[in-house]
C-alpha cells in the first residue's frame, strides 16, 4: 500500500481586489512506504502550498490527500489534528524552536504540551537515543540561541521524530520545507546523510521540499513542479 496518495489535488488562492492564484492546480501524486522524495521546482511553483495540504495544515479546494489509507478530507478539524500530531513529522524552514526551552526540552516539547501520552521512561530512553543520533547530546542544556543553525535544524527534527522513537513506531511519514535552506554546504550535507539513513532504518517516508539538486541527490525520487502542476518525476540521476 501507498504511504501517501495524492488525488487531483488543487488550492485556488483569491486575495481581495486581486487575481486568483492556482497554487497547486491538478497534482496527483503516489508515495510508497519508505521513500525519499525531494519536490523542486522555482519559487511560487506551489511546494509549500503542496507540503501544508499533504499535513493537513490547509484544506485543498478540490481533489484529496491519504495518508496511510485515512482521507484527510473525512476527518473534522479536532480528528485532523489529532491524526497530525500521531501520523506526521513536520520540519519548516525556520526551526520553530521556542527560545526559552532548552535543547532537550524542545525536543521533547509534543509530550510536555501534552499531546501525547509517553511513559516517562520510555521518553527520557527516546530523547536520549534522539540526541545521540543528531549529535546533540552535548547541547542538550543549550537554549536555541546558542546553537548553530545546524544545530537548531537538528533539534528541530529530532522533535518531529520524538514520537515515533518513544513509541517504537518505525515507519512515520516526515515532511520537510526546505531542510537545508539556513544551512551551509557542510551542514546540509550532513543533514542529507542523517535523513537519508532514517529513511533506510527505520522506514521513514520522507518528502522534502527543496531547490538545491546537491540536497534532490540524495533521494529516491524528484518530482518538479511548475505552476502548481507536476512536470517532472524522475530518478535524481536523470536530473
Ligand atoms: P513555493 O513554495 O514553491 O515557493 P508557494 O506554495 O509558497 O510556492 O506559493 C505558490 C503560489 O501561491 C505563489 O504564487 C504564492 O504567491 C501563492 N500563495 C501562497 N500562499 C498564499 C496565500 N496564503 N494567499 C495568497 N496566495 C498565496
Ligand atoms: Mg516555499
Amino acid at each position: 500500500m501507498n504511504h501517501v496518495i495524492v488525488k487531483n489535488l488543487k488550492k485556488v488562492f483569491s486575495t481581495k481586489g486581486c487575481s486568483v492564484v492556482n497554487a497547486v492546480n491538478g497534482v496527483d501524486l503516489e508515495i510508497p512506504h519508505g521513500q525519499f522524495l525531494s519536490i523542486m521546482g522555482p519559487s511560487g511553483s506551489g511546494k509549500t502550498t503542496l507540503l501544508h495540504l499533504m499535513a493537513g495544515l490547509s484544506k485543498p479546494t478540490e481533489g484529496e490527500v491519504i495518508i496511510d489509507g485515512t482521507s484527510l478530507e473525512s476527518l473534522n478539524d479536532r480528528q485532523l489534528t489529532l491524526f497530525r500530531r500521531r501520523n506526521i513529522g513536520i520540519i519548516f524552514q525556520s526551526f520553530n524552536l521556542i527560545p526559552t526551552l532548552t535543547a532537550e526540552e524542545n525536543v521533547m516539547l509534543p509530550v510536555l504540551a501534552g499531546y501525547h501520552d509517553v511513559e516517562k521512561a520510555k521518553l527520557h530512553e527516546a530523547v536520549d537515543k534522539l540526541l545521540e543520533r543528531l549529535q546533540l547530546t552535548e547541547r542538550r542544556g543549550h537554549y536555541p540561541d546558542t546553537l548553530s543553525g545546524g544545530e537548531q535544524q537538528r533539534v528541530a527534527i529530532a522533535r518531529a521524530l520524538l514520537l515515533d522513537f518513544a513509541t517504537e513506531q518505525q515507519g512515520g511519514l516526515l515532511l520537510a520545507d526546505e531542510p537545508t535552506g539556513n544551512l551551509d554546504s557542510a551542514n546540509g550535507e550532513t543533514l542529507c546523510r542523517l535523513l537519508k539513513d532514517l529513511c533506510r532504518e527505520s522506514g521513514q517516508t520522507m518528502v522534502v521540499v527543496t531547490h538545491e539538486p546537491s540536497v534532490a541527490k540524495w533521494s529516491d525520487r524528484v518530482v518538479t513542479l511548475m505552476d502548481g502542476k507536476i512536470v517532472r518525476d524522475c530518478t535524481p540521476n536523470e536530473l
